[in-house]
C-alpha cells in the first residue's frame, strides 16, 4: 500500500503547553486498520496526568490571559489555528487515514475543510457573544453578560477524530474556556497534532491540553474530576449514560451526542437517481461509521424493487481498497472488534429473516485489514434488531412503507432521533414530513451535509445539547444577570 511505511513520530500528551510523557511512562500502540501494522507509540494518560492537565487548565482559566484577553485577540489566535490546519492539511489527512482507515479523499477533501472551517467560523464568535439590557425598572440598570464556564472536558470518538476536535474545541475556546481533550485510544494522532498546532498559533499554556488514553481510565478520571465544569461527549449511548450519571456527582454540565439509526425516506415521486446516490452516500460514506448514517432506508412500496436493484448495482461498484489511494471511496473499519460487530449484525439480520442483496462479507485488501463490503439487507422489518440497533458499519437495512403516514410512523418508531432524510419532488409533502420527523437534523433531497454554522445534535435517545452553530457557543458559556441601582 502507498506510503504507509513513512514513519510517524510517537505522540505525547500535551499538558500546560508542553509535550510530555505520561506520569507512569506508559505508552500504547495505535494501529493502521488497513494493514494491521503498528503506526507508532502513544503516551497513555492516567489519572495523575488528568489531574495535571485539569490543574493546568484551571490555572489558565483563573489566572492566565485567555479568558481575559480582548476577544478580538482570541479570534486572531483561533483563526490562525484554522490557517495552520490548512497549511498542514496533507500531513493531518494522512495521519487521520492511517489511524482511522477512512479514505484519504474524505480526510483531505471533507474533514480538513470542516476542521479549519470550525476554527475560522467560531473565531468570529469570540467578539459576538453578547448579553442584553433588560427593562425591569427605571431605578435599576439590569443587564446580562455571557461568561465562559471554566474547564471543559471533551471526550471524543474514533469515527471523526479530527472533525470532533474542531466541533468541540473551537466553540469552547472561542467562548473563553480552557479545554482538556481526550481523543479515542483508537485514533489519537490528529488530536495531538492539532494540540501542537494550537500552541504554534499562540494558545497560552494550559488552554488546550490533549490526553490520549483509555476511556475507562483517563476518560473516567476526567468525568469525575471536581476541577472540570462541563463534559462534552460524542460516542456510544452506553458510555453517554455512564457519563451522565457520573456528572451528577459533581453537578457538571453535560452535552451528549450519542448514536443514531437514522431513517432515509424515499418517496415514489423522488428523483430516483439522486435518491440512489443519496441513499448510498447516507450509509457508505465514512464506512457507515457515522452517527448520522442513513442506516434505515425507508422506500415507498411502489418503487421498492426498482430502487433496491439500482442501489445494489451502485453498492457492488463500491469496492474496499487502499485508503491512501485518492480514488478509494470505501476504507477499513476502525478495528477488528468493530468489524466483527458489523459482520455479526449481518448474521443477526439473516437469522431474523432479512436477505443480503449485496455484500455481507469481510474483504481484505492485499490480504490484510478490517474491510467490510458495502452491504444491503432487504426485507427488513422495522422491529428487527438490524433496524433498531446502531450497527456502525456499511450495512443498510431496507424497509418498505406505504404512504407518508406509514413512513413517518416507521421513521419515528425508534429509540434514537439524530437525523433523517426525505426524498420527494413534492414541496408540501417534504415540509410536512420534515416537521413530523423526530430528529435533530432533517435533510431534504440531500444527505450527510454539515456546516460549522448549522447546529447538530439529537432528539430522544440521541442525546441533548448541540454541536456547531451559535447554539454550541452558547452551550459553552453561562449567563450572568447584573442588577445595578442607579437612583
Ligand atoms: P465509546 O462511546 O466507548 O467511545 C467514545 C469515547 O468515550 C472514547 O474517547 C472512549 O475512550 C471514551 N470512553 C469510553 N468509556 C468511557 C468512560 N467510562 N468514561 C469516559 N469516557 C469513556 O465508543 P466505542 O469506541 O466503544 O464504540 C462502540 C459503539 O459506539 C460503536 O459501535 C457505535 O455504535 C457507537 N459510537 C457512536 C459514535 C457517535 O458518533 N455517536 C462514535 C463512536 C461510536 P476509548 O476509546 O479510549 O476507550
Amino acid at each position: 500500500m502507498t506510503d504507509t511505511l513513512a514513519p510517524v513520530k510517537p505522540a505525547r500528551l500535551i499538558i500546560n503547553g508542553q509535550a510530555v510523557d505520561a506520569a507512569t511512562g506508559r505508552t500504547f500502540r495505535t494501529l493502521n486498520p488497513a494493514t494491521e501494522d503498528v503506526i507508532c507509540d502513544v503516551a497513555e494518560a492516567g489519572p495523575e496526568d488528568v489531574d495535571r492537565a485539569v490543574q493546568a487548565a484551571r490555572a489558565a482559566f483563573a489566572d492566565g490571559p485567555w479568558p481575559r484577553m480582548r476577544p478580538a485577540e482570541r479570534q486572531r489566535i483561533l483563526w490562525k489555528l484554522g490557517d495552520l490546519v490548512l497549511e498542514h492539511a496533507d500531513e493531518l489527512a494522512r495521519l487521520e487515514t492511517l489511524d482511522n482507515g477512512k479514505p484519504i479523499f474524505e480526510s483531505r477533501q471533507v474533514d480538513i475543510p470542516m476542521v479549519a472551517g470550525c476554527f475560522h467560523y467560531f473565531s468570529g464568535w469570540a467578539t459576538k457573544l453578547t448579553g442584553e439590557t433588560i427593562p425591569v425598572n427605571p431605578a435599576y440598570f439590569t443587564y446580562t453578560v455571557r461568561e465562559p464556564i471554566g474547564v471543559i472536558g471533551a471526550i471524543i470518538p474514533w469515527n471523526f477524530p479530527m472533525i470532533m476536535v474542531g466541533w468541540k474545541c473551537a466553540p469552547a475556546l472561542a467562548a473563553g474556556n480552557c479545554v482538556v481533550l481526550k481523543p479515542a485510544a483508537e485514533t489519537p494522532l490528529t488530536a495531538v497534532r492539532i494540540g501542537e498546532l494550537g500552541l504554534e498559533a499562540g494558545l497560552p499554556p494550559g488552554v488546550l491540553n490533549v490526553l490520549p488514553g483509555h476511556g475507562t481510565v483517563a476518560g473516567a478520571a476526567l468525568v469525575r474530576h471536581p476541577g472540570v465544569d462541563k463534559i462534552t461527549f460524542t460516542g456510544s449511548t452506553e458510555v453517554g449514560k455512564t457519563i451522565m450519571r457520573e456528572c451528577a456527582e459533581t453537578v457538571k454540565k453535560v452535552t451528549l451526542e450519542l448514536g443514531g439509526k437514522s431513517p432515509n425516506i424515499v418517496f415514489a415521486d423522488a428523483d430516483l437517481e439522486a435518491a440512489v446516490r443519496g441513499a448510498a452516500t447516507g450509509i457508505f460514506y465514512g464506512k457507515g461509521e457515522v452517527c448520522a448514517a442513513g442506516s434505515r432506508l425507508l422506500v415507498e412500496q411502489s418503487v421498492h424493487d426498482e430502487f433496491v436493484a439500482r442501489l445494489s448495482d451502485r453498492a457492488k461498484k463500491l469496492v474496499p481498497a487502499d485508503p491512501l489511494d485518492p480514488k478509494t471511496r470505501l476504507g477499513a473499519l476502525v478495528n477488528e472488534s468493530q468489524m466483527k460487530k458489523v459482520l455479526g449484525y449481518v448474521e443477526t439480520g439473516t437469522r431474523e429473516g432479512a436477505r443480503v442483496v449485496v455484500g455481507g462479507q469481510r474483504q481484505p485488501v492485499n490480504g490484510k485489514g478490517w474491510f467490510v463490503q458495502a452491504t444491503v439487507l432487504d426485507g427488513v422489518d422495522n422491529a428487527m434488531r438490524v433496524a433498531q440497533e446502531e450497527i456502525f458499519g456499511p450495512v443498510l437495512a431496507v424497509i418498505p412503507f406505504d404512504g407518508p403516514d406509514d413512513a413517518v410512523r416507521k421513521a419515528n418508531d425508534i429509540f434514537y432521533g439524530l437525523a433523517a432524510g426525505v426524498w420527494t419532488k413534492d414541496v408540501k409533502k417534504a415540509h410536512a414530513v420534515a416537521r413530523r420527523l423526530q430528529a435533530g437534523t432533517v435533510w431534504v433531497n440531500l444527505y450527510n451535509f454539515y456546516d460549522p454554522g448549522m447546529p447538530f445534535g439529537g432528539f430522544k435517545g440521541s442525546g441533548f445539547g448541540r454541536d456547531l452553530g451559535a447554539e454550541s457557543v452558547r452551550e459553552y458559556s453561562q449567563l450572568k444577570s447584573v442588577w445595578m441601582s442607579i437612583e
